[in-house]
């Protein structure tokens, strides 16, 4: 695609919307094209036109760049680096990405639609945040010594796991990228990254700074293409040690089988959610108001842990609901370089029509549209932010995942109602409470089930703070040290303090030993 001057008619900016560079697949530390030759389109959700050609890897591809991978795994220098190497490398790329940071918000945002300046203010630095945190652990991880008894003693190694398979969502694709990639690295592991089909732009890139950097060959290879096909022969792939997913949780049941039918690797998945916000009596409503219009309609509803289900009690619904719909029309929905947008397009027009066709459901099973429920914009897949009132917890709108700007407000009289109608759900992903009363908050953030609960904020993540999944929204943790462990297999060795140990049936002391 060539270079395309954005500029905003009502303001002075204007931005130039980067050339697509990096189109084929990165495996072994080269941009290649697949071995079928083939490619597919990735289209631009605000004008449903094609942005740029990418090679689709299949199998084959994904066999080549599992062998790079493991060749760098058990030959090249990455595994066998001190910590403090691998540090530099990875601060070195978390400084080429800040270097790049507006390219790479711009590369987001005509690949999956997000707001350009959300992406240059908030998901890429995080992401880089991310990075550099790991980068840091790389130098940290700390083996312990065992004392065992007193004629055994030993002491643990933490030996990165393997290769690493990591299948991305489109959502967040530059941000999820580093989320994946930089624990991994700071393991020692090598890895095969797959972006989503429809949003490969920005993890191409990615993978062009890690080469600058200094990245060995083979450390991080990209296959782009479809999940059945390329995804697919990651989870099943017999070379593969480990494999973290994120997405749907009807994939992840899939990723999970291919995994147990091949050769067992470690699986971990943050899959789907249906996140409640529980709002009480006591709260400031205007300040609240926002905080779930933040939690709701954040990157368009296209957000794993957005509030979807809101849930206010008896005694602030009224006032609450008048200024929710008030508040909620007064979001601009537009191009994602617009300054003035909040909210950028759905991601394609797939799930353009899920997001509309649940509006459908949710009036058709006689839930109250407050606001929004249309198509805006004369092309692109643009949906006006939607809540519906009235809305019961056996409606799909109230159980099912849209990840779109949909939402549900749900009135409840008692704590203990709050927290049944709150834990009536398959996932468990997050959770958000507001209330001035501490009481309250204990309670309730420990009755729910869900890996991460904000009290009296939202979307309120850091990279030292884990989360992840309860029930179907997976299981394992991303973020913090958690985030890291599971690229790290821990192995023990045991010793005995003097002389050979033989095993005495239990007693643990020497039967007999060797002379010097
Ligand atoms: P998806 O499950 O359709 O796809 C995710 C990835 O899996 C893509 O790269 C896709 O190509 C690949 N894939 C598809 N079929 C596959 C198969 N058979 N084998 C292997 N890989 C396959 O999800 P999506 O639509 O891209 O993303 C939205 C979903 O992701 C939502 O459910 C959302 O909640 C979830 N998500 C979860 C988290 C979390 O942390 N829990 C974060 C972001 C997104």
């Amino acid at each position: 695609m060539a270079a395309e001057n954005y500029t905003n008619g009502n303001s002075k900016s204007s931005f130039k919307i980067p050339e697509i560079k990096f189109t084929k697949l990165f495996i072994n530390g080269e941009f290649v094209d697949s071995v079928s030759g083939k490619t597919f389109e990735t289209i631009d959700p605000r004008s449903e036109e094609v942005i740029a050609n990418i090679a689709e890897g299949d199998k084959e591809d994904v066999d080549l760049a599992v062998k790079a991978a493991r060749e760098a795994f058990d030959h090249g220098p990455w595994p066998r680096m001190p910590g403090s190497e691998k540090k530099k490398i990875m601060m070195k790329f978390v400084d080429l990405v800040e270097q790049n940071i507006e390219e790479l918000a711009a590369l987001d945002a005509i690949d999956a639609g997000k707001v350009f300046s959300h992406g240059k203010i908030r998901e890429i630095p995080f992401g880089a945040s991310i990075l550099r945190n790991y980068a840091g652990a790389a130098d940290m991880l700390y083996s312990k010594t065992v004392k065992l008894n007193d004629q055994l003693q030993g002491y643990t190694l933490n030996k990165p796991i393997g290769v690493v398979g990591h299948i991305i969502p489109w959502n967040f694709p530059c941000g999820m990228f580093f989320f994946k990639v930089s624990p991994a690295m700071a393991a020692g592991c090598t890895m095969v990254v797959k972006p989503a089909e429809q949003s490969p732009l920005s993890a191409l890139y990615c993978a062009h700074l890690a080469k600058l950097a200094g990245v060995p060959d083979g450390v991080i290879n990209v296959v782009t293409g479809y999940g059945p096909t390329a995804g697919a022969a990651i989870s099943s792939h017999m070379d593969i040690d480990c494999l973290s997913f994120t997405g749907s949780t009807e994939v992840g049941r899939l990723v999970m089988q291919a995994a147990a039918t091949s050769n067992l690797k470690s699986v971990s998945l943050e899959l789907g959610a249906k996140s409640p916000l529980i709002i009480f009596d006591d709260v400031d409503v205007d300040d609240t108001v926002k905080l779930a219009l933040m939690g709701g309609f954040a990157n368009k509803g296209e957000f794993c842990v957005c509030s979807s289900r809101i849930f206010v009690q008896e005694g602030i619904y009224d006032e609450f609901v008048t200024k929710f719909a008030l508040y909620a029309k007064g979001i601009t929905v537009g191009d994602p370089f617009d300054p003035s947008s909040i909210q950028g397009p759905q991601v394609d027009k797939a799930q353009y029509e899920k997001v509309l066709s649940y509006i459908e459901h949710g009036k058709r099973q006689g839930a109250t549209l407050l606001t929004g429920g249309k198509p805006c914009g004369e092309k692109g897949y643009y949906i006006e932010p939607t809540i519906f009132t009235d809305v019961t917890d056996d409606m799909l709108i109230a159980t099912d995942e849209i990840f779109g700007p949909v939402i549900s407000v749900i009135k409840f009289k008692t704590i203990e109602e709050a927290i049944a109608r709150v834990n009536l759900t398959r996932y468990g992903l997050a959770a958000g409470i507001a209330t001035k009363d501490l009481n309250i908050a204990n309670t309730v953030s420990r009755s729910i089930h869900a890996g991460i609960i904000w009290m009296n904020c939202y979307l309120a993540f850091d990279a030292d703070c884990p989360y992840g999944g309860y029930k179907m929204s997976g299981f394992g943790r991303q973020f913090g040290m958690e985030g890291l462990y599971k690229y790290i297999q821990v192995k023990s060795i045991v010793t005995p303090v003097q002389n050979l140990h033989v095993w005495n049936g239990g007693q643990s002391r020497p039967r007999r030993t060797l002379r010097r």
